[in-house]
């Protein structure tokens, strides 16, 4: 029976009327539900009721909204393999995948939780004669998130725990393809004491996120998804004043050096480019190789662990990779997979028409691997966004780092080797956001920030993390004076 994903608004689910947009289950290709686009009215609700919860929410001291963070973090661990069956629902990851992403957003409101900490300024005694300074760091007013179809859960956690915290309040858009967690989230949230208003959803797709965006009480914008709609948000944010971080695609290579542990690399790559089913912004989808010796060894030996990829419905047991978000995402995919054999790429391994048996009608695809891939081709300079992974050979390490640093993108970056002195350089030169050294996906920890460069991320502040903290408040600085005698006008620059 399919289902009906409401808002939330002040503290209520809310079914509106109005435009509305199907919801699958990729394991099976069924429509599984629906969304109501929240038009106008809906929005201006939702800021209303954000509006109005965030002088008290903002004046409630920060050790109490911390212990409400603590609640929602322990309901949140209560309800892990709940939000894990939603999120493979609509979205097909597998169970245990899903599992952990609800776990890297819990470890954000872990961290929120210490906000009394993160909030305290630095204050100075005698600036000058009886005079100190003190700075603090105040909410904005009501935030907006927008969110990816890849990460329902973590992503949105890695947003607006941290906004509420810093007391703000929040109004979430999550993508209308798998809409039902970041509900069920806030839902959680209310129980654990989040007052009403302070966290609210919206459901809905670029009329919903226009409302959104020029409307003049949304003090700042968290957006996470594809370049193009990341620069749109970011530029008419800020052309309507308000504080963005719009965080975009990626092409994210590793480059592989012939001193490296080859079995290391190939469980790394394999399961860095194929585990999501790659449909994730870290995803490894470029494997640089200096020399061809090596290349030909990497690619026999990912070749093997391809065909043994245990693929199906991510809610069965020991599934490796489950199905695209959904068939267009799908046909998408499949067509840079035909680009690339247009463009002359060798492809090694073709998943265009891998279909698990019993579920021949769900977004399956099998592991694609190109080799002999050129920085000329679109397969290469474009994001696919799917599980597909293309090796492009060098010669030596200068011109694999050139290459990554030619790209437009600069999300993650990670190097294989057991040279240290390789290591460091490509750490500091590499340009890119996040790097791994013998690490694939370095995505950073909660107490870290987490943000690529160059396209990927338009703005200059990172998620969660200190970063965090700098983007949801805004610096204010206080310098007092208790005179004991009047010592009347001065119309000089003050000195100390
Ligand atoms: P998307 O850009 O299609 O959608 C993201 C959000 O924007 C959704 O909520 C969607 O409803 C909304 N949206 C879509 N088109 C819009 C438009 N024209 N105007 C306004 N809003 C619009 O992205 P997606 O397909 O949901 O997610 C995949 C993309 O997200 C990939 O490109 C991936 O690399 C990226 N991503 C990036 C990061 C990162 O941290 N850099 C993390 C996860 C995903």
């Amino acid at each position: 029976m399919p289902y009906h994903v409401p808002h939330f608004i002040n503290g209520q689910n809310i079914i509106a009327s109005g435009r509305t947009l199907d919801v699958y289950q990729p394991a099976t290709g069924e429509i599984a539900g629906e969304v109501t686009v929240a038009d106008q009215k809906t929005v201006e609700q939702a800021i209303a009721a954000a509006r109005a919860a965030f002088p008290n929410w903002a004046a409630t001291t920060s050790l109490k909204r911390a212990r409400i963070l603590f609640k929602f973090k322990v309901l949140l661990e209560k309800h892990v393999e709940e939000l894990a069956q939603l999120i493979t629902q609509e979205h097909g990851k597998t169970i245990t995948d899903a599992c952990g992403s609800v776990q890297r957003g819990i470890d954000v409101v872990e961290f929120a939780c210490g906000i009394p900490a993160h909030l305290q300024g630095h204050y100075t005694a005698e600036v000058g004669t009886d005079i100190d300074s003190y700075s603090l760091r105040q909410p904005l007013g009501v935030c907006v998130g927008i969110t990816p179809f890849n990460f329902p859960a973590m992503i949105a956690l890695w947003m607006f725990p941290l906004a509420i915290a810093c007391g703000n309040t929040f109004i979430l858009k999550p993508s209308e393809k798998d809409p039902s967690c970041s509900l069920r989230i806030a839902q959680l949230a209310k129980e654990a004491g989040v007052p009403d208003g302070v966290i609210n959803v919206v459901q809905g797709d670029k009329e919903t996120v226009d409302a959104l965006l020029i409307h003049p009480d949304v003090q700042a914008v968290s957006f996470v998804g594809s370049t193009p709609v990341a620069e749109y948000i970011y530029k008419t944010a800020i052309t309507h004043n308000k504080r963005a971080q719009a965080f975009g695609g990626a092409k994210n290579h590793c480059l592989i050096m012939p001193d490296a542990d080859i079995e290391q690399v190939v469980n790394a790559l394999v399961g860095a480019a194929y585990g999501s089913a790659g449909e994730r912004c870290m995803a490894i989808s470029v494997a640089v190789i200096v020399g061809d010796a090596l290349a030909n060894d990497i690619v026999e030996k990912i070749q093997k662990q391809i065909s043994t990829l245990k693929i199906g419905p991510g809610s069965e047991a020991n599934i490796e990779m489950g199905p695209l978000v959904t068939k267009a995402h799908w046909e998408r995919v499949k067509s840079y997979i035909d680009l690339g054999v247009q463009e002359g790429a060798t492809l090694v391994i073709d998943g265009r028409e891998f279909k698990p048996k019993g579920f021949e009608q769900g977004f399956y695809m099998g592991g694609s691997l190109f080799d002999n891939v050129l920085p000329a081709m679109r397969i290469y300079r474009e994001e696919i966004f799917g599980p597909v992974l293309a090796i492009v050979r060098v010669k030596d390490f200068a011109s694999g780092l050139k290459l990554i640093n030619e790209h437009e993108y600069g999300n993650g970056a990670a190097i294989f080797t057991c040279d240290g002195n390789i290591a460091r350089t490509f750490a500091a030169e590499v340009q890119a956001g996040m790097v791994g050294i013998n690490v694939p996906i370095p995505v950073p920890v909660a107490q870290h920030s987490f943000g690529g460069w160059k396209r990927s991320l338009f703005g200059d502040i990172h998620m969660h993390g200190p970063e965090a903290i700098h983007f949801y408040t805004r610096l204010k600085t206080v310098t007092q004076r208790w005179l004991k005698n009047s010592t009347g006008s001065d119309f000089n620059m003050p000195t100390h």
